[in-house]
C-alpha cells in the first residue's frame, strides 16, 4: 500500500511501561482510581475478573466532551444491565498518511485518564504500537475497506487512512471482545464503514452511535482544535455554521447550491478540501435532498484539517410498518412511537372507523356515491392520549372501542379495497405525514403512502402464529373466542383479500426489512425496530427518544 505510513515504534512508544497499575487521580471535583492497562496480559487479566457487560469506546487519546459523552453513553445500562466501560487509548499509526500529524498528535495519558474517569471508564486501555502491532510493517494481516465506502470524502482524501482504521478497530475488538462498541456520528463515514466490518465479519458486538458533540459556539470537539489559536477558532466556526443553515434552508423547501455553498465557506478563509452531497449509508453522491442526506466537509483553517458534516431533509423521519392482519403491527408501533418520540398514525383504525361508519349509516358497500358522499363530510381525528391509547374521532364521536368489534374485523378488508376509500384516507394520511416526525402501520404505508420513509419495514408472522394473537386478544377484550382453526382460516382469507385487491394491495416495499415475529416477544419486537431505525437515522437527526 503505497500511502502506508512508515512508522517508527521505538521513537513513539510514548507509553514504554508496561506494568499494570492503579493511580488515584485527583480533579477539581473528584477522587478516583484510575485502572490503567499496558499490555494484551493485562487486559486479558482485567477483563478475566469483569461479570458485566463489556462497554469499549476506542480513541486516540487528547479526550474532550466528545469521547465524555461516548463513555458515558457506553455507561449507560442495557436492558437494566450495567455496563463495565474500557477506554482505549492509542495512536494508530496505520491510519496517519505520510505527511500527516502522528509524530505530532497530542497526547496527554496523565490527563485523559482523570478526563475519562470523570466521565465514567472504569478502565484504560493504553497498549504500545509494538503491543497491537509486532514485528515490523509487513508482518500483520490489514484489512482492505471495499472501494464503494472510501471513494468520497475522507476516503478520497486519505488514501489508506480506512484501511488503518479498520484494521486496528478489527484487531482491537478480537482482543477486547466487547459486547456494546461506542463510536461517535462526528466520523460518519468511519462509523459506516465500521458497522459494514461488523456486519460482513460477524462480529458478536452491538454498535451505538453518539451524536456529534459541541461547545456552546457549534464548533464540533475534536482533538485537532487545540492545533487552533484564537483567530483560527473563530474562523473555523463558518463551517459548522454554514452547514447549520444549510440544514435549516433544506428544512424549509430550499434547494441546495453546493457551488455557492463553497464559494461561501472559502470567502470566510478557509480551503475546502472537499464538500460533498452524498447518500449517508451508501456514501455515493446524490443529486438532491429528497431523502435523508449527507452534506459533509473538510477544510483547512490555517494548517488544521477539521471535518464536519450535517443531516439535509425536507422534513422529520418516517417509519413505514407494513404487514398481514394480527402481525402485531398496531402493539409495537404503539412502543415504538413511545420509545422513539414519533407520533404515531394508526392508519387501520382510520379504516375502521370509516367501517364502522358506513355499517352505522346502513350503507350498502357497492353504493359508490354514497360512501364518496358520507367521506366527503365525514371528519376524522386521531388524538393523542395521556395514557398513551390514542383516541378515534369519527364526527366527533369517539368510536376507539367500537372499531375494534368482530364485525368491524369481518367487514374492514372489504371497505379497505374500496378505491374512493382507499383514495380518500391516502391523502389524509399523507397530508398527516407533511412534517414527518411519525411511525405508521398499515397494508401500503411504505409503498403507496410514504414511499420515502427513512425505514420500512414489512412486519409479518406465519398465519398460525397470528391466530394465536387474535385469539388472546378477543379473550382478553372479553369477546367471544372461535376455535384456532376457524381463526387461521379468518386470517388466511384476509391475506388473500388484502394482498389481491385491485388498488394497493398488500405488498413488502422493494427495500423494506423483512421482520417474522413468530416466537418473538413484544419487547424483542420493538427492540428489533429500534435497531433498524438507528441503522438508518442518525442520532443527530432525531435523538430525543429514551431507548
Ligand atoms: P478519536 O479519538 O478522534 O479517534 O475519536 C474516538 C471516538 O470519539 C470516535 O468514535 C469519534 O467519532 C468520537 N468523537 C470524536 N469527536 C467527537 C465529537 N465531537 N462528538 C462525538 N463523538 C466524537
Amino acid at each position: 500500500m503505497p500511502n502506508e505510513p512508515a512508522f517508527n515504534k521505538a521513537s513513539h512508544d510514548i507509553y514504554p511501561n508496561s506494568v499494570q497499575k492503579s493511580i488515584a487521580i485527583v480533579g477539581d471535583h473528584f477522587s478516583v482510581n484510575c485502572h490503567i492497562l499496558k499490555t494484551k496480559a493485562d487486559l486479558q487479566l482485567w477483563r478475566s475478573q469483569q461479570n458485566s457487560p463489556i462497554g469499549f469506546v476506542p480513541t486516540m487519546g487528547s479526550l474532550h466532551k466528545g469521547h465524555g459523552e461516548l463513555i458515558k453513553t457506553c455507561k449507560k445500562s442495557d436492558n437494566n444491565q450495567h455496563h463495565v466501560v474500557l477506554v482505549s487509548i492509542f495512536v494508530n499509526p496505520l491510519q496517519f498518511g505520510p505527511k500527516e500529524d502522528f509524530a505530532n498528535y497530542p497526547r496527554d495519558l496523565d490527563q485523559d485518564c482523570s478526563l475519562a474517569t470523570k466521565y465514567g471508564a472504569d478502565a484504560i486501555w493504553a497498549p504500545s504500537v509494538d503491543e497491537i502491532f509486532p514485528g515490523d510493517d509487513g508482518s500483520h494481516f490489514k484489512i482492505k475497506v471495499p472501494s464503494r465506502l472510501q471513494a468520497h470524502l475522507c476516503g478520497r482524501n486519505r488514501p489508506g487512512h480506512f484501511d488503518g482504521v479498520a484494521t486496528v478497530i478489527s484487531k482491537l475488538l478480537c482482543l477486547v471482545k466487547p459486547n456494546v462498541l461506542v463510536l461517535g456520528e462526528k466520523d460518519w463515514q468511519q462509523l459506516v464503514i465500521l458497522k459494514q466490518l461488523i456486519r460482513d465479519l460477524g462480529l458478536p458486538v452491538k454498535v451505538v452511535s453518539v451524536k456529534t458533540i459541541r461547545d456552546k459556539n457549534g464548533l464540533a470537539y475534536s482533538s485537532r482544535n487545540l492545533y487552533l489559536n484564537s483567530s483560527e477558532k473563530e474562523k473555523a466556526l463558518s463551517l459548522p455554521r454554514s452547514l447549520a443553515i444549510a440544514a435549516k434552508q433544506t428544512l424549509e423547501g430550499k434547494v441546495l447550491d453546493l457551488k455557492q455553498l463553497h464559494s461561501s465557506i472559502t470567502e470566510k478563509g478557509l480551503e475546502v478540501e472537499y464538500l460533498e452531497l452524498l447518500d449517508p449509508h451508501l456514501l455515493q453522491p446524490v443529486d438532491n435532498t429528497n431523502k435523508l442526506s449527507l452534506l459533509a466537509a473538510a477544510v483547512r483553517c490555517g494548517k488544521t484539517r477539521l471535518i464536519d458534516h450535517t443531516f439535509l431533509m425536507q422534513r422529520q423521519p418516517i417509519i413505514a410498518i407494513d404487514g398481514p392482519a394480527g402481525a402485531g403491527k398496531s402493539t409495537v408501533t404503539k412502543a415504538v412511537a413511545k420509545k422513539l418520540g414519533l407520533l404515531y398514525l394508526d392508519t387501520g383504525a382510520m379504516y375502521r372507523a370509516v367501517t364502522w361508519l358506513i355499517k352505522e349509516e346502513g350503507i350498502n358497500l357497492q353504493n359508490e356515491s354514497a360512501i364518496t358522499q358520507l367521506l366527503d363530510q365525514a371528519k376524522l381525528e386521531l388524538k393523542p392520549h395521556k395514557s398513551g391509547k390514542q383516541k378515534v374521532l369519527i364526527n366527533e364521536q369517539d368510536v376507539t372501542e367500537a372499531i375494534r368489534s368482530p364485525e368491524v374485523t369481518s367487514l374492514v378488508s372489504e371497505v379497505a379495497a374500496l378505491g374512493n376509500v382507499r383514495l380518500a384516507l391516502t391523502s389524509q394520511q399523507k397530508n398527516m405525514g407533511f412534517h414527518g416526525g411519525l411511525v405508521a402501520e398499515g397494508r401500503d404505508i411504505g409503498t403507496a403512502v410514504f414511499p420515502n420513509a427513512e425505514l420500512k419495514v414489512f412486519l409479518t408472522a406465519s398465519s398460525l402464529e397470528r391466530a394465536k394473537r387474535r385469539s388472546n386478544d378477543l379473550k382478553q377484550q372479553g369477546y367471544l373466542v372461535p376455535n384456532l382453526k376457524d381463526l387461521e382460516s379468518e386470517i388466511i382469507e384476509r391475506d388473500r383479500l388484502d394482498s389481491s385487491r385491485e388498488i394497493s394491495p398488500l405488498i413488502k416495499a422493494i427495500d423494506a426489512e423483512e421482520l417474522i415475529t413468530d416466537g418473538m416477544n413484544i419487547e424483542e419486537v420493538v427492540d428489533a425496530l429500534i435497531t433498524l431505525f438507528r441503522l438508518k437515522v442518525p442520532q443527530e437527526v432525531w435523538p430525543n427518544s429514551s431507548e
